[in-house]
Order: structure tokens, then C-alpha cells, then sequence
């Protein structure tokens, strides 16, 4: 199967599947597994924050953010387009009884300075309390800009709110900004970032903040039930996905200009250039039948999401040579 549905379909490596093997393991529930113990610390280290939590799932970590930062009846601002608004169920609404307050995603992604600031409540009766914003970065596989973050991180502090990032495909943004990630993450309080989208391991997200934050959300992760115990088989594939998979980002990056080439050459395929800037490639269907393509496809062992516009992800699993077959396929499907 050739698979451009997600980053997430990557198969761990080689080298992942030895270290799982043979990583000494321990109770991570009270603190004993050194191969989760050294995965936290390396990457508070190397992402530039006091501590870390290795977590089941992006989703976990950013419920875990909303509910430390967040009470009952409090609410926090993020994008109409958030992954944390849109595709988490709800979660911060069912589980934690913090209310969202969605503002418009600009077209580079960002929230806008004034609508955040007109939609941080003032201190009444009426209002749920706004505790915290949240900015996904990447968003839609866009970068946010540098010059970004001083802006939203003073608004934060002028008004006393927590600043969270959902950094799932953080990585994806400082290689495309050739920047030292860490140069993006002081300016927040706390962030996540996903090892099994791009990064390639099979199981896992960090959470990211102050040794005090992260001692909160570890007990509220216990109470959801992601208390994990020998967690060192899954903390040994993500501490190479950590390690070693971010400096080969930039090819997924190039596969997906040279698909964005190809794909150019299927003229009822209208590939949006604006939002091509990592990974992650939107193309619109000028005839519609983004479904029947993604059965014809099937057909022919090729994946994707026959959604309108249809995403394409590119990652380790996926060259050139699957980039030609795909082509090839959707000009067989218009002919
Ligand atoms: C994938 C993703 C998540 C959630 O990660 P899961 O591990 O799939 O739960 C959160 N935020 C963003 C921006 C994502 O892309």
C-alpha cells in the first residue's frame, strides 16, 4: 500500500524496533521506568522547557494542557480551526468542563491580535473566566511566522493567560524556518509535540511546560487512566524518533513540492500553493469526485482521503517513486 492519508501511517524503523526490544523497563506510575525517565528529561533538554510527560496520544496532551491550565467553567481561546476545537471530541468541554471561545484562523494560520483580545472576557458575572489562548503550530502544515510569537505572548501576559502551543508537527515548522526550536518555544508557557506523525515512532506525544504544570497534568493524565506502566518499549522508539528523525524532515518537505510538480500536471486537480509549506499539500477537485477517486485509487493499493479539497501527507514511507505512481493513477481515473 502506498499511503498519503496521514504522517501518522509510519511504521517504526529498524533501529526502533531493536531499542524497543531491549530497553530496560520499570512501573512508570511510580516514576521507575529509566527508558520514559530519560526520554522526559532529553527532551525537556532539547526542546528548552523545566520538564516533560510522555503521553499516549497528541489528544491526551492537549487535554491535559486545557485541564491544568483550565477549571470548571473557565474557557480558553483558540482557532475555529484548532485540531483542540474541532477534532478532539469536545474533550475540554466533556471532560473538563472548560468552554472554548474559537476566533477566526487568518490565512497564515495565526489568530489575530484583536480578535483574541475582544474575545478575552472581562471580570462579570455573566462570563466564563478566560484562562488560556492556544495556537497550533503547524497548522494545515503552515508554519506560524517568528515575529508572531512575541506579539501573541505579550498579549498573554498583559491579560494574565496561559500561552499553549499544539506543536504536533513542531519540528515540520523549525525545519522549514531553519530555526532552532527552541527559539519558538520560549515564548510559551506549554506545548505538545507528536513522535508518531512525522517522527515515525509508533506510539506517543510530549507535553512540555514548568516542573509544576507537568506535576499537575500528571495527575490528571492518572485520573483519565494514562497511568502507564512499562511505558520504556514505546519511550525507546520515541527517543529515536526525538533523536534522529527531525534532521530528514526537510525530504518529506521536497517530496511534497516535487508531488505539488506532478500534481500540477492533472488540470482538474488545483493544488493550493499559498498553504504548501512542509508536509502537507491540499489539492482542490475542479469536478468534484474527490470519493470516486479515492475508490479508484484504492483499487490500485494507493490511499488517500477523498475529502474536498483532498490532503496529501508526505513522509518516511512514501518517495518519489510512489509520488509518480499516484500521479499516474489519477490521470488513468480523468482520462
Ligand atoms: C494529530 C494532531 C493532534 C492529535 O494527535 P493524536 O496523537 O492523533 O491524538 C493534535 N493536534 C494537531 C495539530 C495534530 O495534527
Amino acid at each position: 500500500m502506498i499511503d498519503f492519508r496521514s504522517d501518522t501511517v509510519t511504521q517504526p524503523t529498524e533501529q526502533m524496533r531493536r531499542a524497543m526490544a531491549n530497553a530496560p523497563v520499570g512501573d512508570d506510575v511510580y516514576g521507575d521506568d529509566p527508558t520514559v525517565e530519560f526520554l522526559q528529561t532529553s527532551a525537556a533538554e532539547k526542546l528548552g522547557s523545566e520538564a516533560a510527560l510522555f503521553c499516549t496520544s497528541g489528544t491526551q496532551a492537549n487535554l491535559l494542557a486545557l485541564m491544568s491550565h483550565c477549571g470548571r467553567g473557565d474557557e480558553y481561546i483558540c482557532g475555529l480551526k484548532a485540531h483542540n476545537f474541532k477534532y478532539e471530541q469536545g474533550g475540554a468541554a466533556v471532560l473538563g468542563s472548560i468552554q472554548p471561545q474559537p476566533v477566526v484562523n487568518q490565512s497564515d494560520g495565526t489568530l489575530a491580535l484583536a480578535d483574541v483580545e475582544a474575545a478575552i472576557k472581562p471580570d462579570d458575572i455573566h462570563f466564563a473566566r478566560t484562562r488560556m489562548v492556544s495556537v497550533e503550530n503547524t497548522i494545515g502544515g503552515q508554519p506560524i511566522a517568528m515575529d508572531y510569537w512575541p506579539q501573541i505572548s505579550q498579549l498573554c501576559h498583559t491579560h494574565q493567560l496561559k500561552l499553549h502551543m499544539d506543536g504536533a508537527r513542531l519540528y515540520n515548522a523549525a525545519v522549514k524556518l531553519n530555526v532552532d526550536i527552541r527559539d519558538i518555544t520560549r515564548h510559551v508557557d506549554t506545548f505538545t509535540l507528536c513522535l508518531s506523525k512525522g517522527l515515525a515512532a509508533p506510539v506517543g506525544s510530549l507535553l512540555l511546560g514548568s516542573k509544576e504544570f507537568i506535576k499537575t497534568a500528571t495527575r490528571i493524565r492518572k485520573m483519565l487512566g494514562g497511568g502507564w506502566r512499562q511505558a520504556g518499549i514505546l519511550a525507546a522508539g520515541a527517543q529515536i524518533a526525538l533523536d534522529e528523525m527531525p534532521k530528514r524532515l526537510h525530504e518529506d518537505h521536497e517530496l511534497a513540492e516535487y508531488l505539488a510538480l506532478r500534481l500540477e500536471e492533472v488540470e482538474q486537480l488545483e493544488v493550493d500553493r499559498e498553504r504548501l509549506q512542509t508536509n502537507i499539500l491540499y489539492a482542490h477537485c475542479r469536478l468534484g469526485k474527490a470519493r470516486e477517486l479515492e475508490a479508484f485509487l484504492k483499487q490500485r493499493d494507493i490511499l488517500i482521503f477523498g475529502a474536498q479539497p483532498i490532503r496529501f501527507v508526505t513522509h518516511l514511507d512514501v518517495n518519489r517513486n510512489s509520488v509518480d505512481q499516484l500521479v499516474a493513477a489519477i490521470k488513468e481515473f480523468y482520462r
